[in-house]
């Protein structure tokens, strides 16, 4: 139980990924902790992002993979997607994982103060009217789903990820604006539940902070599954009608469907949160920090998808506990933004971890190196009837510099990528670490050992 005017060695603002893992770890260091939340501790992440979206997409895989399990000479056949089922399932694994969440919250002794929070002085929170102070505050209350000028979120007609996330029917038709990473995720789970989709994209291609090999193997791949897609495509209106929406894009082209999901990315939640009155300097809204998440106010860090970057959860999480380990005096080295993997879990999967070629033409010039290792060559893959690719990416007699991956499953071999970017191998390091074979890993080996110069399954 707290108490106004309660001192707390850390004071977290907001209870998601960033908020709870700096509770988390600075409990752990013996630090006195408590974790401001008006919501559900998790967050985004696990009650409307990460979790849930990735249950639905395993939904998904289990129709797709009844539906097309002839291929593999098993007589099934799909009868129907029972929404209602799909969501008690994915509610089930919300819920199991808040359970475990609180728990785990609890027995590290951080107190938990529900309600908003507002930061009335540098380091105060007040909360329902009572205030606590922190000797460090750390602001973590996270983002919200953005929309456009003119572009008025119904909850009927036009959806955020929130509202889709929450439907108990499969449409027979979306238009999903934005190509990113949560519109293509969507997009990809209802084409496999049987809805017709076309997604919108402003920006020349699908996945467009992705290699732009990557986002071409992904065009080639939903086109295959029938996933209709417009990119240089800027929105310009939407007209809800009783039974569905008409979309106009800035070319004239008008579009009907049952949906409109929005999907054209997140913005910090920060306005009325009392920053600005205490002084923190912002930008568009985000919370600026120095590289070790300090603000401009003394004793005020922040976390998660308020700070300019990656909106992501591990990239929360990791600040989370950098933050921590900060104030408690551990010294803890900088995190390297480009050294976070990306996963887009959408069917096929795309995974990136390190720069793009753009990127790494941009900063090296002429002195990169880069090899595409089919997945055609790979055994697992062809098991798993999968198409796609591993490319590497790395500086002239030196280490490599980027890793993209586009095929089912690929996302699951980004822990080894990250490993390889992150502690600066290079290929001749990776070539001799062998991989289980007939594993989609043997993938990323190989495209090592072809850049190491002595190619396995890969012409030369
Ligand atoms: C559809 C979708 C899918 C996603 N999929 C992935 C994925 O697969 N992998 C991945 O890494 N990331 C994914 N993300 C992104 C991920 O969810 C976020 O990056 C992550 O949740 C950010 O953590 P955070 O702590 O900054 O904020 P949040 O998780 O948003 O948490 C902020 C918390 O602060 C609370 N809060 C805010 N203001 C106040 C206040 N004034 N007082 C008290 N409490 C407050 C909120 O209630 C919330 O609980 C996805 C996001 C979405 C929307």
């Amino acid at each position: 139980m707290a108490n106004a005017g309660d001192r707390f060695d850390v004071l977290v603002l907001g209870g998601g990924s960033g908020g709870y893992a700096c509770a988390l770890r600075a409990a752990e260091l013996g630090l006195d902790v408590a974790v401001v939340e008006k919501d559900k501790l998790g967050g985004t992440c696990l009650h409307l992002g990460c979790i849930p979206t990735k249950a639905l997409l395993h939904a998904a895989e289990v129709a797709d993979s009844t539906r097309e399990s002839d291929q593999f000479g098993i007589k099934a056949s799909l009868e129907g997607v029972d929404m209602p089922g799909v969501n008690s399932y994915k509610d089930g694994v919300v819920q199991r994982l808040f359970t475990g969440l609180q728990g785990l919250v609890k027995s590290r002794g951080i107190t938990v103060i529900e309600g908003q929070g507002r930061l009335v002085g540098p380091r105060t929170v007040e909360v329902e009217g009572q205030r606590y102070d922190g000797k460090h505050v750390v602001l973590a209350s996270g983002s919200y789903p953005r929309s456009l000028p003119g572009l008025e979120v119904d909850g009927r007609t036009v959806l955020t990820s929130d509202h889709a996330l929450a439907l108990d029917r499969v449409p027979s038709s979306v238009i999903v604006l934005g190509g990113g990473v949560i519109g293509v995720e969507f997009a990809s789970a209802w084409r496999s539940f049987g809805a017709e989709v076309t997604i919108l994209e402003a920006l020349p291609r699908l996945v467009p902070a992705e290699d732009e090999s990557s986002s071409k193997a992904l065009e080639r791949a939903f086109r295959k599954r029938g996933i209709a897609f417009m990119t240089g495509t800027p929105f310009q209106s939407v007209e809800s009608q009783d039974d569905g929406v008409t979309v106009t894009t800035k070319g004239g082209d008008t579009l009907r469907a049952e949906l409109l999901l929005v999907a054209v990315g997140r913005g910090p939640s920060t306005s009325g949160q009392g920053f600005e009155e205490q002084g923190i300097a912002m930008e568009r809204g985000f919370v600026l920090t120095d590289e070790r998440l300090r603000t401009n106010v003394d004793a005020v860090s922040a976390v998660g998808d308020i700070v300019p970057g990656l909106q992501l959860a591990h990239r929360g999480f990791q600040q989370g506990v950098f933050v921590a380990e900060d104030i408690a005096g551990l010294a803890p080295t900088p995190i390297d933004e480009t050294g976070i993997p990306r996963v887009t879990y959408c069917e096929p999967e795309v995974a990136s971890v390190g720069l793009n070629e753009l990127v790494a033409r941009e900063r090296y010039g002429d002195e990169i190196e880069t090899v595409s290792f089919d997945l055609g060559g790979n055994g697992k893959s062809q098991i798993l009837k999968t198409q796609g690719f591993v490319k590497l990416i790395r500086r002239t007699n030196g280490p490599v510099v980027g890793v993209h991956m586009v095929g089912s499953r690929v996302g699951e071999l980004i822990g080894e990528a990250q490993l390889i970017y992150n502690w600066e191998a290079f290929p001749e390091d990776v070539a001799p670490l062998i991989h289980m074979h007939p594993t989609q890993n043997e993938a990323l080996g190989e495209a090592h050992l072809a850049l190491a110069g002595k190619p396995l399954h890969a012409h030369v």
